[in-house]
């Protein structure tokens, strides 16, 4: 039985092998081209390596887009999601099970959710960010809230009420009508916020439901909310009944050094909380898990019995890889190494003193090189050229977001990489 088990497996899963080239026209033909060709295609991973068709080695610098945070094939991982999978698969949320609730309790604790916050579990995040809009709706008891902030320069998923609150024009224009009520502010403008609120624009427009933002902003290049601006924005949501919504989707989980990057001194004052945080991406270190933190009674009991749902929220495996992630995290200190290397690298990238790098943001291990010319992609295809995984986040930056167990040494590849990059790279000549 185990035998024919086995067999099948490996014929199933293990297709048979081929060349980066040959995949990469199988996938052109096979795979809907949302995403452009692939750049390699990746058939193994290990640490913070993973290794394409060809066989070559590359440093994931990008670890699946804040993902990976245990790296590749961790064993803690692999071995809880396994057993886990060979216990209970699935259950139906008519049912509850052990490692959800167990999660549920963990991120809470993390948190520093006090009494009555409670959890709803997605498995991306732009469903849990539709879930915190929905949460925004409900937060309407007179029927004048109709309003609800973002951010220009924000990104917060793919799906329409997600999309909605996604600040560029050319992911949201093709998609219109979406849900109404979304305002962009400008970024870091303290004026713009406080009018916002003001009695007139109040009366002319409505209350506002919800002001939803990222503490970091990933797709413009990785860049943190100015000192002060989390702070106002609680004063001027809580004074005005609206709800304080953060979508830590990539900078939750560890990612900037603390678990939650509103922990962070300079950008909330100690005992900052939000009333809804998201998270997603390295929640569940590479399995797909996401959820809505809703902090206090009040937040914890917007949805309702029946108004929102999802499959697979929830799912017992999805949880026991959250809490095993989580579970190494703590027990190897990995947020200790995300702040010491996160600062490693932001040291000896700017101390490089390379003309074409142009400072870097962030914090932990979620960081952008900014870079003096719009020269993002190219500086990506030659690091792949040399080993090397990063993102052109914006036209003139790239991220980083390895995995936590990045080294010092792993870092230093990056640098030297950057210190051979030709100076005039994009210049005119
Ligand atoms: N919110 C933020 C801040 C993100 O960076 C992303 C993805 O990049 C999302 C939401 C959407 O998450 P997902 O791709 O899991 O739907």
């Amino acid at each position: 039985m185990s035998e024919l088990l086995a067999a099948s497996t490996g014929d199933l899963t293990h297709p048979e092998p081929g060349s980066v080239a040959e995949w990469t026209d199988r996938y052109t033909h096979a795979v809907m081209d949302t995403f452009g060709p692939p750049q390699r295609v990746l058939v193994r991973g290990e640490g913070a390596y993973v290794w394409d068709a060809d066989g070559n080695r590359y440093l994931d610098l990008l670890g699946g887009i804040a993902v990976n945070c245990l790296g590749h094939a961790h064993p803690t991982l692999t071995a809880a999601i396994s057993a886990q999978l060979g216990t209970l698969g699935h259950v139906s949320n008519f049912f509850g099970s052990p490692t959800q609730i167990a999660l549920a309790e963990k991120l809470l604790g993390l948190a520093g959710a006090p009494q009555g916050s409670r959890v709803f579990f997605t498995n991306s995040g732009t469903e849990a960010n539709e879930a915190a809009f929905k949460m925004a709706r409900r937060n309407n008891p007179e029927g004048t809230r109709t309003r609800v902030l973002a951010l220009e320069g924000s990104f917060h998923g793919r799906t329409m009420g997600a999309l909605a609150l996604t600040s560029k024009a050319a992911y949201r224009e093709p998609f219109e009508p979406l849900p109404a009520g979304v305002e962009f502010l400008p970024f870091g403008d303290t004026d713009a916020l406080v009018a916002a609120f003001s009695p007139e624009v109040v009366r002319e427009r409505g209350e506002v439901a919800a002001f939803v933002l990222e503490p970091i902003q990933g797709e413009v290049g990785v860049r943190p909310q100015p000192a002060g601006y989390l702070a106002l924005a609680r004063e001027l949501t809580a004074r005005h009944g609206a709800l304080l919504i953060l979508d830590e989707v990539q900078t939750g989980s560890g990612r900037t050094g603390a678990w939650f990057a509103y922990q962070l001194p300079e950008l909330a004052p100690e005992g900052f909380l939000p009333d809804v945080v998201t998270l997603a991406k390295g929640l569940g270190g590479g399995f797909p898990v996401g959820a809505v933190l809703a902090y206090g009674d009040r937040a914890a009991h917007l949805l309702g019995r029946g108004q929102h749902g999802t499959t697979f929220g929830g799912n017992p495996v999805a949880a026991a890889a959250a809490l095993a992630t989580i579970g190494v995290i703590e027990r190897d200190d990995l947020l200790t190494n995300v702040r010491a290397v996160g600062d490693h690298l932001a040291e000896t990238v700017t101390g490089l003193g390379h003309p074409l790098v142009a400072g870097v943001r962030g914090a932990g291990l979620l960081r952008g090189i900014g870079l003096a010319s719009p020269v993002a992609a190219d500086v990506a295809q030659r690091a792949l050229a040399a080993g090397l995984i990063v993102n052109p986040v914006a036209p003139d930056a790239i991220r980083v977001a390895p995995p936590y167990l990045l080294t010092r040494d792993q870092v230093d590849d990056l640098v030297a990489f950057l210190a051979e990059l030709p100076h005039d790279l994009g210049q005119e000549q």
